[in-house]
């Protein structure tokens, strides 16, 4: 698909000064990481969007393809081939030739955060992508948001009120916009996993309920 939306930030993106800075030590640090504004992950003709909150630092920051190289990779793109939303083995390099199948990744901040944490402006300056991506793909018709900020900040991508679509592990949201259903699920970090805050089970069931609406072709 051809299209005139500026999709994805340029490698060098200068609009959050604080990003910016984390991202240039890294560069020194570790010229050989990608250490930028990760671009969006997608495959033929996506119907699901799955939006992240922001690149992990040893993962998409090193790799340079979102949820690459972490253990919230592992249990993503694991799940996405059960239900067949990817297809091939996910070896966490770029080049591991997995592909997606009607599905594509983002994340809400393109940049990696220090200590993962964004704060509300760089959030804010980042969200143009997020919608320009959505833009550039109206066939979509599901969002996973992975988390409460992926689920605020798409919510206010579409001037629409927080208070009517309250974010809770398995929830699905009817926008009743664009013809669009948003599902939370608490993120896929290590951390959630590590807690029990989140089990493979619990992801997996929301992976169930998506399918439901999003029948396989
Ligand atoms: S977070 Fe987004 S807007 Fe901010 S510097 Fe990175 S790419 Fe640019």
């Amino acid at each position: 698909m051809t299209c005139d939306l500026v999709t994805d930030p340029p490698l060098d993106c200068p609009v959050c000064p604080r990003l910016v800075d984390f991202r240039t030590g890294l560069q020194r640090e570790h010229p050989d990481w990608f250490n930028a504004p990760v671009p969006t992950f997608q495959g033929d003709n996506p119907r699901l969007l799955v939006i992240g909150l922001a690149p992990g630092m040893r993962g998409a920051n090193r790799t340079g393809r979102p949820f690459t190289g972490d253990y919230a990779g592992d249990l993503l793109y694991e799940t996405l081939i059960e239900f067949n939303f990817a297809k091939g083995q996910y070896q966490a390099r770029p080049d591991d030739g997995l592909m997606l199948t009607g599905a594509m990744i983002t994340n809400a901040v393109r940049c990696l955060p220090p200590e993962n944490k964004p704060t509300g402006a760089e959030i804010k300056a980042c969200r143009p992508y997020l919608m320009a991506t959505l833009d550039a793909n109206p066939q979509v018709r599901a969002v996973l948001a992975l988390g409460r900020i992926a689920h605020d900040t798409f919510l206010t991508a579409l001037n629409l009120r927080k208070a009517l679509f309250p974010f809770a592990h398995g929830s699905r949201h009817d926008l009743g916009t664009r013809n669009l259903l948003m599902f939370d699920s608490y993120h896929c970090s290590r951390y959630n996993t590590n807690t029990g805050r989140l089990t493979s089970e619990m992801f997996k069931s929301v992976f169930t309920s998506i399918r439901t609406d999003l029948p396989e072709a």
